[in-house]
């Protein structure tokens, strides 16, 4: 990811789990110039091919694309 502010990459140097499906990150801007550290979520939104091995507690909603892609063969 950029950093915003210098759009210069940003590196990950932490992360914490908040839930299966949703992860914290803690950046910190490549630029010494700038220095900018920040946080930015990463999430699972969408699954394209379901898992052969599901896990009953997760819940993932279908991609519209992949209805899309199956409706085309
Ligand atoms: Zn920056």
């Amino acid at each position: 990811m950029k950093c915003p502010h210098c759009k210069v990459k940003a590196f990950i140097r932490s992360s914490e789990a908040l839930s299966e499906l949703t992860r914290k990150q803690y950046y910190q801007c490549s630029n010494i110039y700038c220095g900018h550290t920040f946080t930015a979520m990463q999430s699972i939104s969408e699954t394209i091919v379901p898992s052969n091995c599901p896990d009953p507690k997760i819940n993932i909603p279908l991609s519209p694309n992949s209805k899309r892609m199956s409706q085309a063969y």
